[in-house]
């Protein structure tokens, strides 16, 4: 009996020096919402280094530019303008071959239209080699990424919240990096200026995770509806907006969510 209760206190006295239950105060945050007019889809058994096949489709006018070998830095230099410097690098970029990102090879600026489907297949210009343009440096890493295509809206009057630009850097596998084809960087551009880093979530089992054949990531909290919601300012890509309205930080890295974009696929 002695011995029963001095083990009942020793329990007790791990519970109370080893629960702590802490109340903080939730305060409540008006999210903003950007809504994102780009669709940007890669056909991933049609991408190598003799072309890469894509969909693009904007709900207004935007500009298209596919670029090959584009130097990490420079891409960042190029996202962190400002919207109009951006738009004029952008059909600078078509015109001067020798433009100061030093892209060696690149298609013209296409105009697509509000509401066009488009898919295209972007050829690697005759100067590109991937020896010299994607080469990885000594400590293998790649200093520059093998395909972008940037989309930056033509009308840049906008007054409301919305993704100015959407920058996706693929990866297509070579001798020097076998991985398979995939988006090594997603970046949007919101009309404040901000540049956000999409950071989709790779389940381990993905099949587990898509609808038929379609595929569509579902989102982390209902596996309902697709993940639509981008967070900001971590970018993580895991819920849907539905869940994300009733998320004060982020499921992934508990980070604060203050606003979000869309993320839109073609159905
Ligand atoms: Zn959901
Ligand atoms: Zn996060």
């Amino acid at each position: 009996m002695v011995l029963y209760l001095v083990f009942r206190l020793i329990v007790l006295s791990m519970y109370a020096g080893g629960i702590h239950y802490v109340h903080t105060e939730r305060t409540a945050v008006i999210m903003q919402r950007f809504r994102n007019p780009f669709t940007f889809v890669i056909k991933k058994e049609q991408a190598s280094y003799s072309g890469v096949k894509c969909t693009f489709c904007c709900e207004q006018d935007c500009y298209l530019l596919a670029v090959w070998g584009v130097p990490v830095y420079q891409l960042f230099e190029l996202l962190h303008q400002s919207p109009r410097d951006l738009k004029n690098s952008l059909t600078t970029l078509a015109k001067d071959r020798n433009f100061s990102y030093k892209c060696k090879s690149f298609n013209d600026v296409l105009l697509l239209k509000g509401g066009e489907e488009k898919t295209m297949v972007f050829k690697p210009h005759k100067g590109f080699t991937k020896e010299a343009d994607i080469k990885p440096n000594e400590a293998f890493l790649r200093t520059s990424y093998p395909f972008v295509a940037i989309m930056l809206l033509q009308d840049l009057d906008i007054t409301e919240n919305l993704v100015i630009a959407l920058v996706t850097a693929v990866h297509l596998p070579d001798e020097g990096l076998l991985l398979p084809v995939q988006i090594v960087g997603q970046y949007v551009k919101t009309s404040n200026g901000l540049v956000s880093t999409v950071k989709k979530i790779y389940l381990t089992s993905p099949e587990s995770s898509r609808v038929g054949r379609e595929n569509i990531d579902l989102c982390l909290a209902c596996y309902h509806r697709a993940i639509s919601a981008v967070i900001i300012p971590c970018g993580h890509a895991c819920v849907c907006t539905t869940c994300l309205e009733l998320c004060r930080n982020c499921p992934v890295c508990r980070g604060p969510s203050y606003s979000y974009f869309e993320l839109q696929n073609i159905p």
